[in-house]
């Protein structure tokens, strides 16, 4: 009896229950990366792929220290699988859920066509923990509020298994399939991107597991106020290795003692609690398919934003606004692949609400250059900040940059680290505009912020 394991974005040997079930019961395995260029650039941004073929090639070596050999194949997602599997006698397919819309019809067909020829096709939930569909309220409807959210899945709670890679022999087959060499996926030499975001990320799953050990040495321990702040490293910067299945919240929350009744300490449960903000953006993607680009709340289709701001965004986008903690964090993005939590609420809030931008074409710049851009998250994160998502910003909550960076990076460390220019920046909102500053705002924050507010109050 022959299984085959299906990769996508689960990117680990353990914790994953596609692989302990497809060798249970069967006597030889073959684990398979399946390359469909359209699918993973419809769904992956450059910086996703720089990541993803990273850690490909670290997956392929664990496997390899295992004696078990990566296939890297290249075609279309359903009809390669399908003539893979029957070619080879396969009894059964495995996998673990995609949740990327994209992802989940190709898997609907794949099951189909499997199904039809008799190979058995089992897929199984190691994004989440626990299955959207399953959690309602009262009234037999989804929580549209993440704090009734969050308390209804804590009422529930109870550990989900922790699966180990099986320590038994694996004996695999040969698929006879030419592997591709990762590099296609993101070719470095074509991109000088790769040698900056090289000096500061590592992908796999094994960095992954050190990056949680240095956070609960370093950081844990004051995360709910250090979180905010941009000068130290306050967060875990866990979201790469999620986004990629290096790691599962269900590893990470296996951690603490978390139940009903819990007696964790307050930066433990608020780790969590982001943990679970995570968990709510795929529970709405669940019930709610329409926000990858458009607003929760519906009426806003007919906000009234900006025509014509190409020059303005480009701007934005190359960290050149004139508002200096805007600028660092844009820079943050461009040289690292990352943004801190803070500075990505007060960029988004900036090019919604003072330069009456749409959040699409925000969500679309970060799903192309966050190494963690993730359908889910990124929606998300747009429509809260921008007013028109679950629990959003109230649209008068319109975050002042420049009070912002007084308040998290009281000594300019973020801000200096960032901008080489940094002393040609005003220092104050009542400075901006003054003549002897080098750099000019693009906006007055004043004025754009009392447009936004009218233009909101007209649909609210
Ligand atoms: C405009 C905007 C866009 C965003 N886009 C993304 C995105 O594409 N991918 C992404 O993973 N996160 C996104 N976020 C959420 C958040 O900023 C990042 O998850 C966080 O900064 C990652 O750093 P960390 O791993 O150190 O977080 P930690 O504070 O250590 O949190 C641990 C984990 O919890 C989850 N998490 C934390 N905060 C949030 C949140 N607000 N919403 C959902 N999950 C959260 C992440 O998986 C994170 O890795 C976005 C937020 C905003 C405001």
């Amino acid at each position: 009896m022959k299984s085959l394991v299906l990769f996508s974005n689960d990117l680990r040997l353990n914790d994953n229950e596609a692989i302990c079930s497809a060798i249970d019961g069967f006597n030889e395995t073959s684990f398979i990366f399946l390359y469909d260029k359209d699918l993973y650039s419809s769904t992956h941004g450059s910086a996703n792929l720089w990541w993803l073929e990273k850690s490909l090639k670290s997956l392929k070596i664990r496997l390899q220290d295992e004696g078990i050999c990566l296939h890297i194949v290249k075609g279309e997602y359903v009809s390669k699988i399908v003539e893979i599997a029957s070619k080879n006698e396969v009894q059964s397919v495995f996998l673990n859920e995609n949740k990327h819309p994209n992802f989940i019809i190709k898997e609907q067909k794949l099951r189909k066509e499997l199904e039809r020829i008799n190979i058995q096709f089992k897929s199984f939930n190691n994004t989440n923990l626990s299955e959207p569909a399953s959690i309602l309220n009262k009234s037999g409807e989804p929580y549209k509020v993440y704090s009734p959210f969050y308390k209804h899945c804590k009422s529930i709670y109870s550990q989900n298994k922790v699966f180990n890679f099986p320590t038994k022999q694996i004996n695999t087959f040969n698929i006879n399939e030419d592997s591709i060499n990762t590099e296609e996926i993101f070719p470095n030499s074509k991109n000088k991107w790769s040698d900056k975001l090289n000096k500061h990320w590592k992908p796999g799953e094994i960095e992954a597991h050190k990056a949680l050990k240095k956070f609960f040495n370093d950081s844990l321990s004051n995360y709910k106020e250090g979180r905010d702040y941009l000068g130290t490293v306050g967060t875990s910067r866990l979201s790469p290795y999620l986004r990629f299945g290096e790691i599962t919240s269900n590893q990470i929350i296996s951690e603490f003692q978390f139940h009903a009744d819990h007696n964790l300490n307050k930066h433990e449960e608020h780790f969590i609690k982001e943990l679970y903000w995570r968990e709510f953006s795929y529970y709405i993607l669940f019930h709610f398919p329409y926000v990858i680009d458009k607003p929760f709340n519906r009426k806003y289709d007919n906000f009234e934003w900006n025509k014509n701001y190409e020059v303005n965004l480009n701007k934005w986008k190359k960290g050149e606004t004139g508002i200096r903690i805007v600028d660092a964090a844009m820079n943050e993005l461009w040289e690292t692949g990352y943004m801190h939590n803070r500075t990505r609420m007060i960029t988004a809030s900036f090019l919604t609400k003072n330069l009456l931008i749409p959040w699409q074409e925000g969500e679309k710049w970060f799903r192309d250059t966050l190494l963690d851009a993730d359908i889910a998250n990124n929606t998300m994160g747009w429509q809260w900040v921008s007013g028109c998502g679950t629990d959003a910003a109230p649209y008068f909550r319109i975050f002042n940059p420049v009070l912002q960076e007084k308040k998290f990076d009281p000594d300019n460390i973020y801000a200096k680290k960032w901008l080489k220019n940094f002393d040609n920046y005003a220092d104050d909102s009542e400075d901006l505009f003054n003549k002897n500053n080098l750099i000019k705002p693009i906006v007055d924050l004043g004025i754009s912020r009392n447009e936004a507010l009218a233009r909101f109050s007209a649909i609210k």
